[in-house]
């Protein structure tokens, strides 16, 4: 019994014996009909392994009866995804996964066809795993065998497919619940990744970020990225973490009395990728094109422009695009390797002198083509994406980026770093925002694209965010570029706040048909366990378009209810604060 749930082309994705009002009405037959027999047989005879719609572990001998089974050289990703279902499971249901494969029942298999020799022999038998696309992931329990399998065709895909699996399981206390499934699922989109505006939220708790990122992979995520921002310090090489001479810009940071030092900085983005390379993601960094340490030669500085700091060079001035470029390079081989590489134009960044003027095509290609030229010669590997944020506002053309974009469009002899173009996607900002012809023009250049989505940015408060309205209105742009030219892309979040908006998000780089409910289920049914339901209408409660007269009191019921009826390991996350936090603005 298999339904398709997808018709897009790329995408593969057969599920069955998933609907739960059917699992129901096949439990209720089976428990009159076990009640009728034991009149005559015991219950273990009659039980048909072959009809069961899921199995269920429980614990025997002091153990689950669950083990994982590896390859016997499996990935670094393998070993970390297999640490966090363990720790999920003991977790939630308080089952210890078994350590070895004898008298455990069920064995889970995981891995590709290239680390697990149990999954070659087993691909052998199934086409499907042979037609997985990139990062594609295949699934099956069924619970009349004991060996589940999950199957990647890359390490992201083992990472994504067991966080599928994840999603999939039903905790309860001393028993796992698996549901009998096949799913054979591609993603649509290659480069699905986060931004992680990382200053004040993210990198004042590594730890916390160090899981969130692994995490992330379990949605589908294969990338991080991050902005090394040179304007904060003073030099490359300062220890001292003093301003310099026009630090002002930073000073509500460093009124904090915090004192940022550019190595600190550089040890903890190593960190960060270090963590995403582990779960087989990739490494993204985001540089602005014209950025400048606060000791920058007075001569080669920009005439102001809007959003950035009076001591960004201006590559118009002799000598300043081989200092750039030094620095530049500086920074990219500190932080390398490096899997993309994108060029901001603005906000910050961009100069309004004469000779810039205007911006896209007569200041910042001064700099971003010997930029990419240097990037490409370092890591000939490296995608290089040029960024369009903030070209739209008058100082900076107004609408010269379209002669950007023409002189880059698929007729042309481009530098061959060129990997596409980066598009704003942000309905609210007056200068990032696309409309739909704009959109149209980067179809018509007909060379790959990427969005960088504004998640975070607007309408700021307190607490998880939830805007399904706007959501939507950025899914419909995802879905107005030519699918051939999508590629995915990087939303900016800024901090804990977004994270179900990054779910969307990942599910749509994955899926760009999805809707945002099915997607708050899955979300819902996940964080909140049993009590999806209820979570899941406090989502839409907490929905900043929410116009229901009662939603004040209604928050205030449904958030006590959970408090009341969620188990333990629903409040012990993070997301429970975030919950709670956007819950206390109605209190
Ligand atoms: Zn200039």
């Amino acid at each position: 019994m298999k339904e398709s749930l997808f018709n897009l082309s790329q995408l593969s994705n057969y599920v069955f014996n998933q609907l739960p009002f059917k699992m129901g009405i096949i439990k209720r037959m089976k428990k009159y009909l076990i009640l009728g027999l034991t009149l005559f047989l015991v219950y273990g005879c009659v039980q048909d392994k072959s009809k069961e719609t899921s199995l269920v572990i429980v614990e025997k001998h002091g153990t689950a009866q669950l083990t994982v089974v590896l390859g016997t050289k499996p990935s670094a990703a393998e070993r970390r995804v297999t640490e966090l279902l363990a720790e999920r499971i003991k977790d939630r249901t308080g089952l210890v996964l078994s350590r070895s494969d004898k008298n455990t029942e069920y064995h889970l298999v995981l891995g590709t066809v290239a680390t697990n020799e149990k999954i070659k022999t087993f691909a052998a038998k199934h086409r499907d795993i042979e037609t997985l696309g990139a990062d594609g992931y295949y699934i099956s329990v069924d619970p009349s065998e004991s060996e589940l399998y999950v199957i990647g065709q890359s390490e992201s895909g083992v990472v994504a497919g067991v966080g599928k699996l994840m999603r999939e399981m039903r905790y309860k206390q001393g028993k796992l619940e698996v549901p009998a499934l096949q799913i054979s699922e591609t993603p649509q989109m290659p480069n699905r990744g986060m931004y992680l505006w990382a200053r004040r939220y993210y990198f004042d708790n590594p730890d916390q970020l160090d899981r969130y990122i692994e995490e992330l992979a379990l949605w589908g995520c294969n990338g991080v990225s991050f902005w090394f921002e040179m304007a904060m310090f003073n030099s490359f090489q300062d220890t001292t973490g003093n301003q310099g001479e026009s630090g002002d810009w930073y000073n509500h940071y460093f009124k904090e009395g915090k004192k940022y030092l550019p190595q600190e900085w550089i040890t903890k983005y190593q960190r960060f990728y270090n963590t995403a390379r582990r779960m087989g993601m990739k490494t993204g960094l985001l540089m602005v094109a014209n950025d400048a340490y606060m000791s920058s030669p007075k001569e080669m500085r920009i005439e102001p422009i809007i959003g950035a700091p009076g001591w960004a060079m201006c590559p118009s001035k002799p000598g300043s695009v081989e200092q750039m470029l030094d620095w530049q390079e500086e920074v990219f081989r500190a932080l390398s390797p490096i899997d993309i590489f994108n060029i901001f134009p603005a906000d910050p960044g961009g100069c309004s002198c004469d000779e810039c003027t205007p911006w896209p095509t007569n200041g910042l290609w001064k700099i971003a083509l010997p930029l990419g030229d240097r990037i490409h010669e370092i890591s000939p590997g490296t995608e290089i994406w040029i960024d369009t944020w903030h070209l739209n506002h008058p100082t900076f053309g107004g609408k010269d980026w379209q002669n950007l974009v023409d002189s880059l469009d698929s007729s042309k002899e481009t530098p061959k770093w060129f990997a596409g173009f980066e598009v704003g996607m942000a309905p609210h900002h007056k200068f990032a925002g696309m409309s739909a012809e704009e959109r149209n023009y980067y179809n018509n250049a007909k060379r790959p694209i990427t969005v960088f989505p504004d998640i975070s940015m607007w309408g700021n408060h307190e607490g998880m965010l939830v805007n399904k309205e706007y959501w939507k209105s950025l899914q419909s742009e995802i879905n107005d570029y030519d699918p051939k030219l999508m590629k995915g892309g990087w939303p900016y979040t800024e901090r804990w706040n977004t994270d179900i908006a990054n779910i969307v998000f990942l599910s749509w780089f994955k899926n760009s048909k999805k809707s945002v409910d099915t997607i708050l289920d899955e979300y819902a049914s996940f964080y909140f366990g049993p009590e999806a339901e209820t979570g899941r209408k406090l989502l839409d409660l907490l929905d900043d378009e929410n116009k229901d007269s009662q939603q004040k009191q209604k928050i205030r019921e449904t958030l006590a209810k959970l408090e009341s009826t969620v188990p333990a390991w629903v409040k012990n996350d993070w997301r429970w604060n975030e919950i709670v936090l956007s819950c206390s603005r109605f209190m």
